[in-house]
């Protein structure tokens, strides 16, 4: 299904727009598709919007100018970062696209106090290279880390591969500068630990997906960086069996469980046959699913043994089938990228109904398990592909096709397997979206099964925010 947005309101009308805003900073406009005609389209390949010109500001002065100018003038805004996102959110429907491409400075990197202040459009793999220059991690890692920008992942209250250790955005962020829809600017940078001073103001723009303005930069924790890892990747029979490995490795290690993924063999046979030099870390086990689980240790030595007697205590216990411990640095990083590029693989293999979906982590194998035979028993053409951050509950759960011909059978009754899949969670007591938020694509699931209370407080905070709509409107929430 690829969706085509509303058609862009282009015409001699802007001109007007374009000049006063070229006037207040003109190397702040872009008018030319050329230079953003790739900013219009999502990641997936499914979306494709139109805007009737790019800001592109470098400073949150000249961006808090601009804004002002589009609130009297009642132009509607869409940001953007890294154009990562997954749910549509980033994509213009014919409004003005506000790119934070050029707010790329790491304003200050904080040794002793554990943090960093850094614009919106540093990407993630920048600050965490920025972090390394001073000894210590920004404890963040995804697919998407060379594109994904700080403004982005704070505005989608992003995840990853380390938030069993270290949390999600909104744990990993301390203060917010951010320009509201009516261009004035928040000013709440800080890197305090304690601050309590009434309400959390930050929390209104971490996970808000651009909906109560720009995020212009963040201050964020950093933490050590861990001494020694050891990665293994281990062959097991359910995802009961995994979780109950998660909690044996937990208990046995001190806690030291820094990532802990879950793939499965079809995810495997995808990524070595899309994805070039790929290869299976044990080529002669199949196994329906595979873990890869990395402990982390603050000091140098013992990790390696931790995990070879967990391995051991899990095979005596039938928890695992098999495992293979990476030995050096190449064999732990091609692990990673087994999972790394499951995404791409799934991706070149067929478009597929996605979820990104949570349940406590003690009800992902009945979610699963019932989740699967609703769809099997009426899309037989339909293999599930799941995978994601089980030590946080959260499955990317994927119908797609078994033959890459069946996807359109498939695709254009998206919304019925949709609503199998949300029913399920909702009975699991679970989360329709994880991590990658709600958007356009998950609006209407969102308004059919959140807590009407709930949805009312938002119209209300986005109401006294946000009173003409001007910031990603018709995204998250309708007002
Ligand atoms: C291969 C791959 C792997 C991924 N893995 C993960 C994962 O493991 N965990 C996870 O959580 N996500 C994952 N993602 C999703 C994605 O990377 C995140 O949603 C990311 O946080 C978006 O950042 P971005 O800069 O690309 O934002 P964009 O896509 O540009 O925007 C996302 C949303 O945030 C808004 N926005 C962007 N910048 C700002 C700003 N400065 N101020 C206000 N609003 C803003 C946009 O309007 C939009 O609603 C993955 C994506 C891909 C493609």
């Amino acid at each position: 299904m690829s969706v085509s947005l509303a058609s862009s309101p282009i015409d001699d009308g802007f001109a007007p727009h374009v000049a006063q805003l070229s006037a207040l900073a003109p190397e702040a406009v872009l008018t030319d598709p050329d230079l953003y005609g790739s900013r219009l389209t999502d990641w997936r390949g499914a979306m494709t919007g139109t805007t009737p010109f790019v800001l592109a500001p470098r400073d949150v002065e000249t961006a808090a100018r601009l804004i002002k100018y589009c609130a009297d003038h009642r132009l509607p805004i869409v940001p953007q970062g890294g154009n990562t996102g997954l749910v549509g959110g980033g994509i213009p429907q014919g409004e003005i696209l506000l790119s934070t491409e050029k707010m790329k400075a790491i304003r200050a990197l904080d040794a002793d106090n554990n943090s960093a202040i850094v614009e919106a459009g540093v990407t993630l793999a920048d600050l965490r290279a920025a972090a390394a220059s001073i000894d210590r991690q920004f404890p963040m890692s995804l697919g998407s880390q060379g594109s994904a920008t700080i403004g982005g992942l704070a505005s989608t209250n992003a995840g990853g591969v380390q938030v069993l250790r270290h949390g999600m955005m909104r744990d990993l962020v301390f203060g917010v500068e951010a320009v509201l829809p009516d261009g004035r600017i928040f000013r709440g940078l800080h890197g305090l630990r304690k601050n309590n001073v009434g309400y959390d103001l930050k929390h209104l723009f971490l996970g808000a997906e651009g909906t109560l303005g720009l995020i212009t930069a963040v201050s964020v924790k950093l933490a050590p960086i861990p001494r020694s890892t050891a990665a293994a990747f281990i062959a097991t029979p359910t995802i009961a069996s995994a979780v109950a490995l998660l909690n044996l490795a937990r208990d046995l290690s001190g806690d030291a469980v820094s990532a802990f993924e879950l793939m499965p063999d079809i995810g495997l046979d995808l990524v070595c046959r899309h994805i070039p030099g790929a290869t299976r870390p044990l080529p002669n086990v199949k196994a329906p699913w595979w873990v890869l689980m990395e402990l982390s240790y603050g000091r140098d030595d013992g990790v390696e043994d931790a995990l070879e007697a967990i391995l051991m205590e899990a095979s005596d216990r039938h928890l695992t089938l098999d495992a293979a411990i990476a030995r050096n640095e190449a064999q732990a990083k091609a692990f990673w990228r087994i999972r790394e590029t499951l995404p791409e693989a799934e991706k070149k293999h067929a478009r597929a109904v996605k979820h990104d979906v949570s349940t406590p982590i003690s009800a992902l194998d009945s979610f699963y398990r019932e989740a699967t035979a609703a769809i099997s028993a009426r899309w037989p053409q339909a293999q599930i592909i799941a995978f994601g951050h089980v030590g946080d509950g959260n499955l990317h759960y994927n119908v797609s096709a078994r033959a890459p011909a069946e996807a359109q059978s498939l695709l254009k009754d998206s919304k019925a397997i949709q609503d199998v899949v949300y029913d399920c969670v909702i009975r699991h007591h679970g989360s329709i979206s994880a991590e990658h938020g709600i958007g356009i694509l998950k609006k209407d699931a969102l308004k059919s099964r959140a807590d009407p209370v709930a949805l009312a407080l938002m119209r209300s905070i986005k109401a006294a925010i946000d009173p003409h709509n001007l910031f990603n409107p018709g995204r998250l929430i309708d007002v």
